[in-house]
């Protein structure tokens, strides 16, 4: 006899969140899920995005691969509920950096993101507005390192950089040189100087 559920698992499902970006015909909306922003640079190499190692050793920078820095968080979206991962970059994260210094947390955010243009890889515009939470019942924040690690089949989230503490007006992109990895730094330094 099968054993009759509404729904999976909660840990069957928990490789199933997609990476949004914002796409370029119709807006994303979306409330956000994660308290706090988090991201990492990241190479786009042999058709797909991995985070950039360096300091330590990174096969992509040896290789003379750019890298941008990507944020990431838990979004639901408006249309389904479907909770996913929403991609975006610098500019993106000024704004909610924005956001984030005048509420003390993004979940809650309600966002839309689109690109104006409406060309894939054109500029992102992104408004925010708190979200009654009275009437959303927001999932449980995703735990973002550990879903991305899985996608990107690296072990841990020893390569990912811990959060940025944006209340106390740190960068908001966060230097390689934050990593919170212990290294020398010296000689790492010297040699992506010289890329
Ligand atoms: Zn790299």
């Amino acid at each position: 006899m099968p054993i009759w559920t509404p729904s999976p698992d909660p840990g069957d499902a928990e490789h199933a969140h997609r990476i949004l970006r914002t796409p370029a015909d119709k807006p994303l909306k979306a409330i956000i899920t994660s308290p706090d922003p988090t991201g990492t640079y990241t190479h786009y190499a042999a058709g797909r995005t991995t985070p950039c190692e360096s300091p330590n050793h990174c096969e992509n920078c040896e290789e003379g691969h750019g890298r941008r820095w990507h944020g990431y968080l838990g979004i639901m979206l408006i249309s389904t509920l479907e909770h996913a991962i929403f991609e975006y970059t610098a500019p993106t994260a000024e704004v909610l950096a924005g956001y984030y210094r005048q509420h003390g947390t993004l979940r809650g955010c309600g966002i839309t993101a689109q690109r104006p243009s409406r060309k894939p890889n054109g500029r992102v515009h992104i408004a925010t507005q708190p979200v009654d939470l009275q009437k959303w019942l927001l999932p449980d924040p995703l735990d973002v390192h550990k879903l991305l690690s899985h996608i990107w089949g690296i072990p841990t989230t020893q390569t990912l950089l811990k959060r940025t503490n944006l209340l106390k007006g740190d960068a908001i992109v966060p230097k390689p040189n934050g990593a919170p990895k212990t290294k020398p730094p010296g000689r790492d330094r010297k040699r992506t100087q010289t890329n």
